[in-house]
């Protein structure tokens, strides 16, 4: 039996990212994951899906080439090949959390981790069980895709994120269930490569968590790149005929839409394979661990991160909490601030959002200020053929920035300073008077943070 100050159920970003921190500082860790480390985000989420993300957008760039004055021939796909570049990426990185986690003298033990009694984790390995001991147990064990309960749903080409990041091949038409992040960001990469692809949404709007304005402007974007969306609109039944029948319900009555694949894009629930919740008397709240802003849970010395906590199912939010829980562990007095938390769509046009949403502070009652300002005034955004979109930013009235919002080009990259200003809580006076380099993409965020108290200079 092996004994540790710390050990781990799960190495996704939550799991592997508190490992490392906790070698840092000096604590015996072991890692315990049964598939490959990295989680969700490094193998079937966050890192493959920007590979294809950026493969549809080089194909883009070639299909607008005439445009910067360069003429090709028609692009081929090979998509075996796009998918391929993924799976390098992919084993590429995995190597490296490999090399890290050895190199920083985390244990990393391979097999399917029980956690059925405090302090103790035992272990299903492929020679048979080892049982080890912790002084503090983290519990990391992500989430799962949700297959929602309609008739169909079980139907061979039905699959979720997981299995189509699997497949080489590309479907003539596919239908996404869902218009959250995941069935956006699948919808732009498919459509690219010249998928026909449908989304359905049960909701009135898409990216229901994000800023409501910035949806509504996504909508027609997405629908001029091709891609069909259907909000208010109800799966009710996917039938097996010559290819896959989705009949769907919206206030004018039910049609049906043929597809080769249906991908299911409903969400994500925690995991909680492997944890004896009811013998523990671990608390839970809708299926998620119920843990407090040092991300302790109910049991003494027993923490929980990542998706299995609920909440923002994010990577960065993973690892955060992962670095929150061991330093708590550690003695450092730290605690979790979900205030300033970046998220990102990778859609086309991306979308990040960051801080309070303007609906919230509608919600609240907060008087506020709100400053737009457009890609199409930024000098770098023309050159670079990316005029489409804008910064949005919401202060209250003294002046603080509460909360942002972009939509266009590299929003992925430019919401960081607008985090930092949320984070930091500085004013709109701070941002518009920090120098930022011309041209660039940057100066859009300058120019709206010139709008708070005062005037863009470059907008009548
Ligand atoms: P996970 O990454 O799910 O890792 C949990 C690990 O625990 C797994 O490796 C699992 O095998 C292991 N495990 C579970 N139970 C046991 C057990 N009993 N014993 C041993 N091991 C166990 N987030 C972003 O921030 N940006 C993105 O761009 C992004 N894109 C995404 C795209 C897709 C298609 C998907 C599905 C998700 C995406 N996410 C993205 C979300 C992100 O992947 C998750 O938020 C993140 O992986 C959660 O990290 P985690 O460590 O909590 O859990």
């Amino acid at each position: 039996m092996k004994h540790f100050q710390i050990a781990f159920l799960g190495g996704g970003p939550g799991g592997y990212v508190g490992a490392l921190r906790a070698a840092q500082l000096g604590l015996s860790v072991a890692l315990v994951e049964t598939d490959r480390v990295g989680g969700t985000c490094l193998n079937r989420g966050c890192i493959p899906t920007k590979t294809l993300v950026k493969s549809a957008e080089v194909l883009r760039e070639i299909q607008r080439a005439e445009e910067f004055g360069i003429s090709v021939e028609p692009p081929v796909v090979d998509f075996a090949q796009v998918m391929a570049r993924k799976d390098k990426i992919v084993s590429t990185l995995l190597g490296g959390i490999g090399k890290l986690l050895k190199e920083s003298n985390v244990q990393v033990i391979e097999g399917f981790g029980e956690f059925k009694q405090t302090g103790c984790l035992e272990v299903k390995t492929k020679n048979g069980s080892e049982i080890i001991t912790a002084d503090h147990i983290v519990l990391a064990t992500g989430s799962v895709p949700i297959r929602i309960p309609i008739p169909g749903a079980d139907l061979p080409g039905v699959i979720t994120s997981d299995e189509i990041l699997t497949d080489t091949s590309l479907p003539e038409q596919l239908v996404i269930i869902g218009g959250g992040v995941i069935g956006l960001e699948f919808a732009s990469i498919y459509q690219a490569f010249g998928v026909q692809v449908t989304v359905v949404e049960m909701l009135p709007t898409i990216l229901p968590n994000g800023d409501e304005e910035v949806s509504k402007r996504l909508i027609p974007l997405l629908k001029r790149s091709g891609i069909d969306i259907l909000t208010k609109t109800a799966v009710k039944e996917i039938r097996n005929e010559d290819r896959l029948v989705v009949v769907v319900e919206d206030n004018k009555g039910s049609r049906e839409i043929l597809a080769n694949k249906v991908l299911l894009a409903t969400g994500r629930r925690p995991n909680l394979q492997g944890i004896d919740v009811e013998g523990l008397g671990l608390q839970t709240e809708r299926g998620a661990i119920v843990v407090n802003r040092q991300m302790q849970t109910n049991l003494p010395n027993v923490y929980a991160i990542g998706d299995v906590v609920g909440g923002i199912m994010l990577a960065h939010v993973a690892s955060t909490e992962g670095i929150i829980a061991v330093e708590h562990i550690a003695g450092h007095s730290v605690e979790m601030d979900y205030r300033a938390i970046p998220s990102v769509s990778f859609t086309h046009p991306e979308v990040a959002t960051v801080g309070i949403t303007e609906q919230e502070l509608k919600t609240r009652g907060t008087k506020y200020k709100v400053s737009k300002f457009p890609y199409s005034a930024n000098g770098m955004a023309l050159a670079l053929g990316e005029s489409m979109g804008n910064v949005k930013l919401l202060a209250d009235e003294q002046g603080v920035i509460l909360g942002a919002s972009i939509l266009g080009f590299q929003a992925s990259t430019l919401i960081h300073e607008l985090a930092l200003a949320v984070e930091k809580k500085l004013l709109g006076k701070d941002l518009a008077h920090m120098v930022h380099a011309h041209p660039t993409l940057s100066e859009i965020i300058m120019e709206a943070a010139h709008g708070i108290d005062e005037k863009p200079l470059h907008l009548a």
